[in-house]
């Protein structure tokens, strides 16, 4: 019954792929996960209160922001790498905070690549005083330049679902007492807008009221607003895309740019698609996961992507996905035909004494060592997934607080969801490094 089933899903599909009626039948999300509208919090001045009193309130949430750090003004450097470790963005905000960038485009981005190691290192930038720099060097260096209000420039202050006009400037929505946003109420309504126009809106933000803001002292925010409006998005975070600002510039190029195509030959039971663009540049290589959907009749898939298993979700008609562009084939198999996966199969927790040991009270990563020159990070999302960045072609796996292997997979991309399930501890170890994540 199953099979005969399967069999006129397979040549349907295979129909399909012969015409252009298929486009409608594989989705690319217009933003991750596909939520309505995206939101940005991003802050200025490298503040020493944005270590100690934001990022835990965002970490609390499972939300990320971008921190843009003036070099000169030496901000906590160790602090802010951990904040990148815990896949925060740290950007550029110049070397001297003087008008127009001083010319200092390449040169903060060097500098501050010097300091802080992430993927791709510093890949946007904010400009000092809201004036807009040599636009020419600013795309020559990012994937984004920001400026503040777009009112003060005569455009909108939010955008639309394919992000501003000129990415050199890409408007936020100054905060606190100087600005525009106070309250809890006046982000939420700002987020709630693009939920509604499937828009893209930004914050921007100094320090924060009465805390230590070093050389940020313009315009502070209250911390409670803001935890407030991250409180509201995790609420509605079906809704609402919470990410920063580099994860959404490279989203939407990607999107605009990206095809997903089916492939002929596949196995019975298999659709195979591939997913691609031909954005260049040099600056970064474009593979932050896009949220995909593919109309299907079977009820229980497993999608893969190379050596990565998928996290994937059967909803409706559709299995849901994030799959990386340009990172091979993507295989949606039907589980139901496939054999059972015996839960037995899975590895027996090792004994070893490099294993890493869970601790019922631990949500902070391990001690971060260098491994081959790139700095991972692991956190728990805001919808509960243990997600990791930098991790491509790496092994990855979770163990329950029992020490039960949950999930093996490779790494992929940029980010990359690994895995959600009860509520509890969970060990992830990617290569020879573990953090103990609390799933709540
Ligand atoms: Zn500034």
């Amino acid at each position: 019954m199953n099979y005969k089933k399967i069999s006129i899903a397979s040549v349907a599909v295979g129909m399909f792929a012969a015409g252009a009626a298929f486009a409608q039948d594989a989705e690319i999300a217009t933003w991750s996960g596909f939520r309505k509208g995206a939101a940005s919090f991003t802050f200025d001045d490298g503040a020493p209160s944005q270590v100690s009193d934001a990022a835990p309130v965002f970490d609390k949430y499972g939300y990320k922001g971008t921190f843009n750090l003036v070099y000169n003004w030496n901000p906590n450097w160790s602090g802010f790498q951990g904040m990148a470790d815990n896949g925060h963005e740290i950007a550029s905000h110049s070397n001297s905070h003087g008008n127009n960038m001083s010319g200092e485009e390449a040169s903060s981005k060097k500098n501050i690549e010097g300091k802080i190691k992430q993927k791709y290192g510093i890949v946007t930038v904010a400009y000092p005083n809201c004036n807009v720099p040599s636009e020419s060097a600013v795309l020559q260096n990012y994937i984004v330049g920001r400026i503040c209000n777009g009112s003060w420039q005569g455009m909108s202050d939010a955008m639309g679902k394919d992000g501003p006009s000129n990415w050199a400037k890409t408007p936020a929505i100054m905060t606190g007492a100087e600005g525009q946003l106070k309250s809890t109420n006046d982000f939420t309504g700002q987020m709630q807008n693009v939920v509604k126009s499937n828009g893209w809106v930004a914050f921007l933000t100094h320090g924060f009221q009465g805390k230590n803001n070093g050389n940020a002292t313009y315009s502070p925010t209250d911390l409670g607003a803001i935890e407030g409006a991250l409180k509201w998005a995790k609420d509605n975070d079906k809704d609402i895309w919470v990410a920063p600002m580099g994860f959404v510039a490279m989203y939407i190029k990607e999107r605009k740019a990206a095809k997903i195509e089916p492939q002929d030959g596949g196995a019975a039971n298999t659709m195979t698609f591939e997913l691609k663009h031909s954005i260049a540049d040099n600056i970064s290589k474009y593979d932050y996961p896009l949220s995909i959907k593919v109309k299907t009749d079977w009820s229980k898939v497993e999608v893969t992507q190379g050596e990565a298993k998928l996290e994937s979700k059967v909803d409706g008609g559709y299995v849901y996905f994030d799959a990386v562009p340009n990172a091979g084939k993507i295989v949606v198999k039907n589980a139901d035909a496939a054999a059972p996966e015996s839960s037995s199969s899975a590895e027996p927790p090792q004994s070893s004494s490099s294993e890493p040991a869970v601790s019922s009270s631990s949500t902070t990563a391990l001690p971060m060592q260098a491994f081959d020159g790139r700095h991972l990070a692991a956190y728990v999302d805001a919808s509960g997934y243990i997600t990791v960045q930098n991790a491509q072609g790496l092994s990855i796996t979770v163990f329950n607080s029992l020490g039960n292997v949950v999930r093996t997979t490779k790494g992929i991309g940029l980010e990359q969801k690994v895995y959600t399930g009860a509520k509890g501890v969970y060990v992830v170890k990617i290569g020879n490094k573990a953090w103990s994540l609390k799933i709540k």
